[in-house]
């Protein structure tokens, strides 16, 4: 989707930081990270949030995966770590294109503002 800065990534427009890669799936470490492993999983397609994400689709549960194998890549398994997708305004969505994050490598506190 023209406009969209992680299609921009995906399409190899905008340079990141990739951490991994599938046919479906990318992984890059956040530009303005909030903890010392912040990392965003998007999907390749344009999908623009997880209300748009097709009710038949694995790529759901796929992105989560890849959450879990990259925790354990970057030795934040154990320890700990949390995945956020923030939806829309009051969820505090500012990229309109579905990812999750993976944070990690610090105590995180709870709740989130
Ligand atoms: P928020 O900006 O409130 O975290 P989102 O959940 O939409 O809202 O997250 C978008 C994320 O994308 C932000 O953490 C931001 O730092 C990150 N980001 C924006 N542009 C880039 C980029 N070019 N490379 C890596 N990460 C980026």
């Amino acid at each position: 989707m023209s406009d969209c800065i992680f299609c921009s990534i995906v399409n190899g427009d905008i340079p990141s930081n990739k951490v991994y890669e599938d046919d479906e799936i990318l992984a890059f470490r956040d530009i303005a990270p909030e903890a010392p492993v912040h990392i965003v999983i998007v999907p390749k397609l344009h999908v623009a949030n997880i209300l748009e994400l097709d009710e038949s689709s694995d790529l759901g549960q796929k992105m989560l995966k890849v959450a879990s194998r990259i925790a354990k890549d970057e030795g934040i398994a154990e320890s700990g770590f949390r995945i956020v997708n923030n939806c829309n305004a009051d969820g505090g969505q500012t990229v309109f294109h579905l990812h999750f994050h993976l944070l990690g490598g610090r105590n995180l506190k709870w709740p989130p503002g």
